[in-house]
């Protein structure tokens, strides 16, 4: 498994598939690297909810990545797995993928670029535009449309990936 999911429901019948496309597209270096920093994805839903880890494989050196995501937002994405793929990836992207040094802007552009690098430029593109049109909390305008223009441009990948 790529990605651990904390939470029961339906959240698995997300993540098999998401699975299946994950493994079926990104590089295989890129798989082993994800794997080795054991990644568990947590949805939140509104306003506040936990999370039980219980049951679930912990890594025997006790460390491990929490990938929080909303719930909504997930259950919305469902349908267009390659786009939830892409945020998963911007999200892993930010730890595996960061800037050489702390900055906003430049965490926002490597971990695109890691979404890039696996190949998920144009379903990014497609959720920052969705982000951008319906005006979501939490998105600068204007860095969301520089991320976009990145991506559009074809821009050289901003790589500085952590040791596998
Ligand atoms: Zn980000």
């Amino acid at each position: 498994m790529l990605i651990t999911c904390v939470g029961g429901g339906n959240h698995g019948q997300i993540l098999a598939p998401l699975e299946e496309l994950l493994v079926a597209r990104v590089p295989e270096c890129e798989r082993q690297r994800i794997e080795n920093q054991k990644f568990y994805l947590v949805t939140v839903v509104a306003p506040s909810s936990t999370a039980s880890f219980r049951g679930n494989p912990f890594p025997a050196d006790g460390r491990f990545q929490v990938l929080i995501i909303e719930w909504k937002f997930l259950f919305q994405l469902r349908a267009e797995l390659e786009q939830l793929a892409a945020v998963l990836l911007h999200e892993i992207g930010h730890t595996l993928n960061p800037p050489p040094i702390r900055n906003v802007t430049e965490a926002e552009h490597h971990a695109d670029d890691y979404a890039r690098y696996c190949s998920f430029g144009s379903a990014l593109r497609q959720n920052l535009t969705r982000c951008l049109q319906s005006k979501m909390d939490g998105f600068d305008q204007t860095l969301t449309q520089e991320r976009i223009r990145r991506i559009e441009a074809n821009d050289q990948l901003k790589l500085n990936l952590i040791a596998p």
